[in-house]
């Protein structure tokens, strides 16, 4: 009976992980064409401060629409778009609508935050990777100081010698750098603290269990008094509930980021979000 059990689970556990085969191998073949047909659009989440609640930043975060309108979320295709090497050119038309986001929002004077790239192992290990966002900033006319450059603890643990290279010279080009999800990876601290960052995300897994879990309020505020004590801003990512939110904002961090805020929209409904946000802040403050 046992065995029967088993048999028939490892039916379905193999019939999934063809579907899921065939499912990558569909993306595979999508990926090109959809970047063809400009079919990579930019969400922006807001990014707040916690101490004048005002808005600091927005994180790009792509989302692929197909033609008939369903979204397709970065888990799905990222994976995938960087194991066949799409994701650079991706990541370029990324930053490129960024760009002209960023434009069109200093047109409107209401460009007073920075806006949040991520960027790839794949696309950081690119020789062509800086001198190509030098020329989409010329070509889009904006100035790299509006941006950040979010690159996870695992991409930058690397190479040592050559990533603290690229990084001066992507902060020497104007851009911050930030550490994306900061917590889960198995940087050694030492390296860390050689790496010009300017600033450090607490990673989601944290922030979602500062209610309820012991550990999870330690390693937070560990993270948080080290960056303070270096002088690395931090922001805190995923911030859902007030009670996270008080939480973080009584460790001292300086940002957060979170459903709590908004979730990711498109530029028109962040707009309607921006405004809606100044209004009720200068409601409190009378
Ligand atoms: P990430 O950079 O850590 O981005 C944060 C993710 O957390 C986003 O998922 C965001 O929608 C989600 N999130 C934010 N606040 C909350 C919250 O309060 N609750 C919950 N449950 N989730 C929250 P998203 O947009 O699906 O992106 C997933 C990942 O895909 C990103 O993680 C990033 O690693 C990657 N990604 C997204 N856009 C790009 C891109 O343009 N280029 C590259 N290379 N990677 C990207
Ligand atoms: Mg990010
Ligand atoms: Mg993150
Ligand atoms: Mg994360």
């Amino acid at each position: 009976m046992a065995k029967h059990t088993t048999g028939i689970s490892f039916m379905y556990y193999s019939e999934d992980m063809a579907r899921a085969a065939e499912q990558r191998l569909e993306i595979t073949k999508d990926l090109h064409p959809a970047l063809a047909r400009n079919e990579f659009e930019v969400y922006y989440q807001p990014q707040v401060d916690l101490t004048t609640n005002k808005l600091t930043g927005v994180e790009s975060l792509v989302r692929w629409i197909k033609s008939d309108g369903t979204i397709i979320r970065p888990d799905h295709f990222i994976p995938v778009a960087e194991s066949t090497g799409v994701i650079i050119d991706i990541g370029k038309q990324v930053f490129r609508k960024s760009c002209r986001q960023a434009r069109e929002w200093r047109e409107k004077g209401m460009l007073n935050f920075k806006i949040a790239i991520n960027v790839s192992v794949r696309q950081f290990s690119d020789p062509d990777f800086v001198p190509s966002l030098k020329q989409i900033l010329r070509e889009e006319e904006v100035e790299s100081s509006y941006f950040e450059l979010e690159i996870t603890e695992s991409t930058l643990m690397n190479e040592v010698e050559s990533t603290i290279k690229l990084l001066e010279e992507l902060n020497d080009v104007g851009f911050a750098i930030s550490i994306d999800d900061f917590g889960t990876g198995y940087s050694s601290l030492n390296y860390l603290l050689r790496l010009p960052i300017q600033r450090l995300k607490v990673d989601r897994s944290f922030v979602m269990n500062v209610e309820h879990d012991e550990k999870a309020r330690t390693i937070s505020g560990l993270i948080v008094s080290m960056a303070n004590n270096l002088g690395i801003m931090t922001i805190a990512e995923g911030i859902e509930t007030e009670g996270q939110l008080e939480f973080i904002r009584n460790l001292g961090c300086k940002d957060a980021q979170g459903f709590y805020y908004s979730k990711p929209v498109n530029c028109t409904e962040f707009e309607k979000w921006y405004k809606e946000f100044k209004k009720q802040g200068e409601k409190h403050e009378g």
